[in-house]
């Protein structure tokens, strides 16, 4: 079934890439694990299929489907999303070649760019995204292929102009590379703002159930898709077929839940905004927030992550996040379920004495879709024992 252009997201989420099968009729696709597929006659291949790792339906439906809602032409799935950039800095460097990422990019995504890229020959430069005569400086001095922005981004909620960036790497002639984990498709579309690729961990928000782990890249030109679409055939990182189901069904409601974990998160930040033991709250959807404008500009609704800082330094974070419990201590974001993450020694670990590294008074709150009152008593319980 091909759906019409105009259709809207939460449509699009239901139906891109999920016809009925038409043997059966069976509503939802059925999940294909065969590895490979019989041929009629050599070379004779039934619907383009030959062996698992160059081809899947189940994960062809999910591609097809992120294609749709990231506004792209075409979507590949990965087994994580690091395999994904991984795949994609594969793809679209060589040896000698230079990336210029955000210094707040997300600690695994440099781990990789600098500790095992780094080897094959890829240099990089960390800079702060919001002053862009840096940027344009880092991607001169180098010879930089790639711009590498995460917005908002990872634990910082930083907000980058996605356009302007775009703007700058077009005029390098380079491209640009939006991470996308955070605000999801349904907040935010960087395709339509500019960027020539989007990078998914879909282990977060787009998987949204804490149970698969996975990774995408979506991009709108057939160069670009052929090479990515080449190296995920060659080297295998792709996702398998349980990966891909578990995914698409997440993905069918993402819309429904970004509303509610965008509620969320602003009640929580409004919330923490008024406490004494805080220092500082960093969420784009609190009006003093300094990437609020542009958020409001490029992003649909703010979304369901909240870092938050201590006055009583790292001791009382770490206080806090020990004494949750509807908030639950665990890496990882974008599940139904609130985590609690503290960044310094968990997630960001790896950028511990880099100019990556993140404050120690700083908590990251992965709001879920409970109820907003259940969450802010449960933080209420939690800074009392800070008395
Ligand atoms: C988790 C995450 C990644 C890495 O994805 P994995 O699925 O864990 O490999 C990349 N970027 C961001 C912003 C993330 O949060």
């Amino acid at each position: 079934m091909s759906l019409p252009e105009n259709q809207g997201f939460n449509t699009r989420a239901v139906h891109a890439g999920q016809a009925f099968e038409p043997r059966t009729g069976a509503v939802v696709p059925p999940l294909h694990f065969s590895s490979t597929y019989a041929q009629d006659g050599i070379g004779g291949l039934r619907a383009g299929y030959e062996y698992g790792r160059g081809g899947n339906p189940t994960r062809d439906a999910l591609q097809e489907q992120l294609a749709a809602l990231e506004r792209g032409t075409h979507a590949y799935s990965f087994s994580s999303g690091l395999a994904a950039e991984d795949s994609l800095i594969r793809a679209l460097t060589r040896p000698g070649d230079h990336i210029v990422l955000g210094n707040d990019a997300y600690g695994g995504t440099y781990r990789l760019i600098s500790r095992v890229l780094g080897d094959w020959g890829i240099g990089n430069t960390p800079v702060d995204m919001a002053n862009l005569d840096a940027v344009r400086q880092a991607v001169e001095a180098n010879n930089t292929r790639l711009l590498w922005v995460e917005t908002p981004s990872n634990p910082m909620m930083k907000i980058t102009d996605i356009a302007a960036l775009a703007e700058i790497a077009h005029g390098a002639g380079i491209l640009l590379v939006v991470d996308n984990t955070f605000a999801s498709p349904y907040l935010q579309t960087p395709l339509d703002l500019g960027a020539d690729v989007v990078v998914h961990s879909t282990t977060k928000y787009i998987g949204g159930h804490s149970d698969v782990v996975g990774g995408a890249l979506v991009v709108k030109d057939a160069e670009l898709a052929e090479k990515i679409g080449f190296v995920q055939f060659a080297v295998g990182a792709v996702s398998g077929p349980m990966d891909a189901f578990l995914t698409t069904r997440g993905l069918k409601t993402l819309g429904v839940r970004m509303d509610r974990h965008s509620d969320n998160g602003q009640a929580v930040a409004e919330w923490l905004l008024g406490r004494p033991e805080v220092e500082a709250v960093l969420y784009p959807g609190l009006p003093d927030h300094p990437g609020h404008e542009l958020a409001r500009k490029q992003m649909r609704k703010f979304g369901g992550m909240v870092s938050v800082q201590f006055k009583g330094g790292e001791a009382a974070a770490r206080k806090v996040a020990e004494s949750t419990s509807v908030f639950t201590l665990a890496e990882s974001l974008g599940g139904i379920e609130s985590l609690m993450n503290y960044p310094s020694e968990m997630t960001h670990a790896s950028v511990k004495g880099t100019e990556l590294a993140v404050p120690v008074n700083l908590l990251r709150l992965s709001c879920g879709i409970e109820d907003a009152e259940d969450l802010i008593a449960d933080l209420e319980r939690a800074f009392a024992t800070l008395r």
